[in-house]
């Protein structure tokens, strides 16, 4: 491997990615290297990474089981707080039970390739995120995908399909559109197909649905018509992991046989502590899921105003599409330049020719931030 043409290759493209270092916690202002920065790309919708009653019970959490876990959950570490959290999270999705997972990426990974295999057949949006495809390449079933929330092409891919096994993988929210998958049509296709449906709403609990319960509470789609969900901690939840949530049998056929959670150290308990305490205050504090809906209104009439186009969100994701790599990121650079933190997403993130800024609104953003954003975009767009 030659790296360093490939690293040169990158940055003429447009496409170099580097870290920025902060020094603060996560909230809608950090600090970068003595300045600070108006936070517009977090995934803390709800502001609870540094919520004080979710540090509080992390620390008691630290302080009664320790930091490590020891080992992964079927040897010694499964804790009461992990147990305790699983049945809460199961309680807040509706469904029989809830599995952790580490990460989110590794619940997709895992779920996928238990689900199917070499002779089974995986459906997926083009936009899913990252974590499904891999998993579902993962999996060696044979792999379809469809257009950007395409049911006729869906449903075309289905009727053709031979295999036995179907599974059909969607983001609830798209992660980087900001979009709702029309999932009570993906129900009725599983249905009309018997294929399987498995929906990762990473970025819809908390944000959606009655108490935040995502996407499946937003369509009001019980088990019976959802039977598989995953959820990650590390986004409204603020903390970090993940779960899937679906029947009795499903998670313990996951337990048996989900390789991504076999074979990994269980997280921290005292994550699950924490955890525990913001999915209190996710499900009680409706006024953070209404503020939010407060400033997206707000985001997107003061957009519209500027002459700026939208894509169709109407969740904390607003992107705004610039197509070209090098552009996205210079604008970017510029509203930095104000004090404004909004990130350049670009290939193999999002599709060729569709960088864009992906702006992300939190409950704890003030109308004046709000402003200070759309008076950023006005400059950065015009140079
Ligand atoms: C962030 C994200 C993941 C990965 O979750 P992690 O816990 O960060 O690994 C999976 N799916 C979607 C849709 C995501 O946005």
């Amino acid at each position: 491997m030659r790296f360093k043409p490939a690293l040169e290759e990158r940055r003429k493209a447009g496409l170099y990615r580097s870290r920025k270092v902060i020094q603060s916690p996560q909230a809608v202002e950090v600090d970068l290297d003595g300045r600070k920065l108006l936070n517009f790309c977090s995934n803390d919708y709800l502001g609870l990474a540094n919520h004080p009653e979710v540090v509080a019970a992390f620390q008691e959490g630290a302080a009664r089981y320790g930091v490590g876990s020891g080992s992964a959950h079927l040897v010694c570490g499964h804790s009461d707080a992990h147990h305790e959290l699983e049945e809460a999270l199961a309680k807040f999705t509706g469904r029989d039970r809830a599995l952790l997972f580490s990460t989110g990426y590794m619940a997709n990974m895992g779920v996928i390739s238990a689900l199917v295999g070499r002779n089974g057949e995986v459906f997926e949006d083009r936009l899913n995120h990252a974590s499904l495809i891999d998993g579902g390449l993962l999996s060696r079933a044979k792999f379809s995908r469809y257009r950007h929330a395409d049911m006729a092409q869906l449903e075309a891919l289905l009727q053709k399909s031979d295999r036995e096994e179907k599974l059909l993988v969607t983001d609830g929210v798209f992660s980087m559109d900001g979009d709702i998958a029309p999932l009570p049509e993906m129900v009725s296709l599983c249905e009309q197909f018997g294929a399987q449906l498995l929906v990762d709403d990473a970025h819809g609990f908390g944000v959606l649905g009655e108490q935040g319960g995502g996407c499946a509470s937003h369509f009001n789609l019980t088990q019976k018509k959802l039977p598989m969900l995953v959820g990650t901690l590390g986004k409204s939840f603020g903390t970090f992991g993940a779960f899937v949530a679906g029947s009795e049998e499903l998670i313990e056929y996951l337990i048996q046989q989900s390789r991504s959670y076999i074979y990994t150290t269980a997280l921290p308990p005292a994550v699950a502590e924490a955890t525990l305490t913001s999915l209190k205050i996710l499900q009680a504090d409706d006024w953070r899921r209404e503020r939010l809906k407060k400033l997206i209104g707000r985001f997107r009439l003061g957009a519209r105003r500027l002459g700026i186009e939208l894509m169709a969100s109407e969740t904390p994701i607003q992107p705004i599409l610039v197509g070209d790599s090098a552009k996205a990121s210079a604008m970017s650079e510029r509203l930095l330049k104000r004090g404004i933190w909004v990130g350049a997403i670009r290939p193999p993130t999002v599709p060729k020719g569709a960088a864009r800024l992906r702006v992300t609104l939190s409950a704890e953003h003030s109308d004046d931030q709000l402003d200070r954003l759309l008076d950023g975009l006005a400059g950065a767009m015009h140079g």
